[in-house]
């Protein structure tokens, strides 16, 4: 995963009893519907089963004392204790088989996998691992903020022994695998030369995933990650991989040495490390590995004891399957003989020679099912939906927890293999210049005779419990009367019956969100800081430039046709900008004679105007910003760069 926005402000959800009233629709309780699904769901499922629960206590040395861990200010950044509600068995607003898998994701504490080999889990979405090496710990993914890799690392050398960190593993390039850096690294430490060990490509991927469709990406991983709803039994029951996401400082640190090539072995601290690289699979960057002395596998991201996400809710380019397959048989030829545990970044290990190649091998089958069944049926001529709604569990799903949906879904992964071979069109003519949702609700409505008759055969649909069907049709009515007050109030009920029914902890966190948005409104605007120094130091100035032409906005900029300089002589870098036809093209290493104007400043300047920690103009007064040449043609420029508010509209047109 990836993180999100770190500083939303938690508006509380209602979470008053529900009021019945006459012709009202049921807020916060379990339609009869919703009940008989999650009890079927339940007895299908051998849910008294007690393995995981054993291997997710396994080996518990010590705990953070309610595992509460705060900013040095004194503010919460991580609260094990919100989830003690999980203690109580599922209630009837939550699918029984989710409300497990987050009562296994909220066990922390420091565990010993092995002599030599321990995991601190449960102290942010993320796990660490520490390796006991020759002179000092090898950290494994030091979780998404410094604060919780702080106190985790300090437990360790509570209970273990004060170690020095020798080396830190980023597995891979999101966030919650090395955000937390700074908290177990002091600068100290890191010119102490600290081997800081990443995948080939981290550092782009790592700036570069979220750059430019970053805030409609953030906005909707608010949705995924329940960033706005308070955990309890009808709020956010965990997000698939974890319990939460920790709410402290995220950093970023570059890697001093990238793993490369075919199967690379690295000595590290006295510990032989054979790689295995993963590009392109759970992220653009990755790799897993294995410890022959530990006869352990690390498989980072690509095996967390769920099915992860081929396309993610908050949106992301569409993962690879079929490498995601092939690379867990790859690890299972190269190692199924010799290992006997697997552990991952995320959840807990898997213990013992059989069930760990059992596991790596469902692990493998599950996303080559997914592949090869959606291509089959693809080829015989069904589209997405069809597939989607067509595929059925293969039989290892119903009995292994560990391939269960609680963060990507059967569903909506078919519909990522399909999207990654044929785009977004399913082919039907009807389909390719469809109107957008308004007009087409407007017409809907119409066409069923009018807003009240919609709303009476919704409420229908309703009691009989079909929610996906009342979720649709009132969708239409809200975009036609976005304003009518009983269809926001059923669409909403809709969604939160879906909600309360899914397995995944994403699809869950995505319909409450809806749900509450369409009875309280949007939270407000402000609150939400969506940049970071430290990430936007290191992306590229071309990256960057790309990013502000997603921003330019043609309506505002009129027909002009111009040219502007940029030059950072601190980076010895120079680009100009041709804005003409709609666009503002970047070009690298450029200078226009006849440009416009000419401004020049330090990259750090312009990270700080865009971070808006100080205006352009203000930067021009200080002298920060030099100009030569028009400073109006500047100063149009950028009015004419739109800046994207956080707060858009979702479930409302
Ligand atoms: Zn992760």
């Amino acid at each position: 995963m990836r993180v999100p926005i770190q500083s939303i402000l938690l508006a509380a959800l209602c979470q008053a009893p529900a009021v019945m009233a006459q012709d009202a629709p049921p807020v916060g309780v379990a339609t009869e519907a919703t009940r008989r699904a999650n009890a079927e769901v339940g007895a299908s499922l051998p849910l008294a089963d007690p393995r995981d629960f054993e291997a997710a206590r396994r080996g518990l040395l010590a705990q953070i004392p309610g595992g509460i861990i705060r900013a040095d200010d004194g503010r919460v950044v991580w609260d094990a204790s919100r989830y003690d509600f999980l203690d109580a068995t599922a209630p009837a607003t939550v699918n029984p088989s989710l409300w497990r898998h987050t009562q296994l994701d909220r066990i922390h504490g420091l565990f010993e996998l092995k002599p030599g080999l321990y995991q601190l889990r449960g102290y942010d979405v993320s796990v660490m691992t520490l390796i006991q090496g020759k002179t000092g710990w090898i950290v494994v993914d030091p979780l998404l903020s410094a604060e919780t890799a702080r106190a985790a690392l300090a437990l360790a050398n509570q209970r273990l022994g004060k170690r020095p960190v020798r080396a830190v593993l980023f597995t891979h390039s999101h966030a919650d695998h090395f955000g937390g850096v700074r908290g177990i690294l002091s600068e100290a430490g890191l010119q102490a030369g600290v081997r800081l060990i990443a995948p080939a490509g981290f550092t782009r991927e790592a700036v570069s995933e979220n750059l430019l469709a970053g805030n409609a990406m953030a906005r909707r991983s608010g949705f995924q990650f329940g960033a706005t709803l308070p955990p309890g039994p009808t709020g956010q029951v965990g997000v698939g991989i974890g319990a939460a996401l920790s709410q402290g400082t995220i950093g970023l640190v570059e890697p001093t040495e990238f793993v490369t090539g075919d199967q690379p072995v690295l000595t590290i601290d006295g510990i032989e490390f054979q790689f295995i690289d993963t590009p392109g699979t759970e992220a653009p960057a990755e790799f897993m590995f294995y410890l022959p002395a530990f006869q352990a596998l690390c498989t980072a991201e690509l095996a967390t004891g769920s099915m992860h996400n081929l396309l993610t809710l908050r949106g992301a380019q569409i993962r690879d399957g079929l490498a995601w397959s092939r690379y867990l048989d790859e690890a299972l030829v190269r190692h199924g003989e010799a290992m006997d545990l697997v552990f991952a970044s995320h959840s807990w290990p898997t213990f013992g020679a059989g069930p760990a190649r059992d596991y790596l091998a469902r692990q493998r089958d599950l996303y080559r099912y997914l592949h090869d069944q959606t291509l089959r049926l693809a080829n015989l001529g069904f589209t997405p939906a069809e597939i989607a709604g067509q595929l059925r569990e293969p039989a290892f799903m119903q009995q292994e927890f560990s391939t269960r949906g609680y963060y990507g879904t059967l569903h909506h992964n078919s519909k990522a293999v399909y999207q990654r071979y044929f785009g977004w069109w399913d082919g039907v003519p009807a389909n390719l210049h469809a109107l957008p949702p308004e007009q087409a609700g407007g017409k809907y409505v119409e066409f069923m005779g009018g807003a009240e008759a919609v709303l009476a055969k919704a409420r229908q649909s309703f009691a009989a419990g079909d929610y996906r069907w009342s979720a649709t049709v009132l969708n239409h009515l809200v975009f036609a009367e976005p304003d009518n007050a009983p269809a926001r109030d059923w669409l909403a009920a809709s969604y939160e019956q879906l909600g309360f029914q899914a397995e995944s902890a994403i699809w869950r966190n995505y319909y409450l969100v809806a749900a509450r948005e369409l009875r309280h409104g949007l939270p407000g605007a402000g609150a939400v800081q969506l940049g970071n120094p430290e990430f936007l130091r290191a992306v590229p100035t071309a990256m960057l430039f790309d990013s502000l032409s997603v921003r330019f906005n043609p309506g505002k900029a009129g027909d002009a046709a111009y040219a502007l300089n940029f030059e950072f002589p601190e980076r010895n870098e120079r680009i100009c900008v041709l804005v003409g036809n709609g666009v503002a093209v970047p070009r690298m290493g450029c200078r226009v004679e006849d440009a416009a104007a000419t401004v020049t400043m330090n990259r750090i300047t312009l990270d700080e105007v865009l971070l808006g920690q100080a205006t352009f103009a203000e930067r021009v007064t200080d002298g920060s910003i030099r100009i030569s040449g028009a400073r109006a043609s500047v100063e149009s420029h950028i009015a004419a760069l739109d800046q994207f508010p956080y707060w858009f509209n979702v479930v409302t047109p």
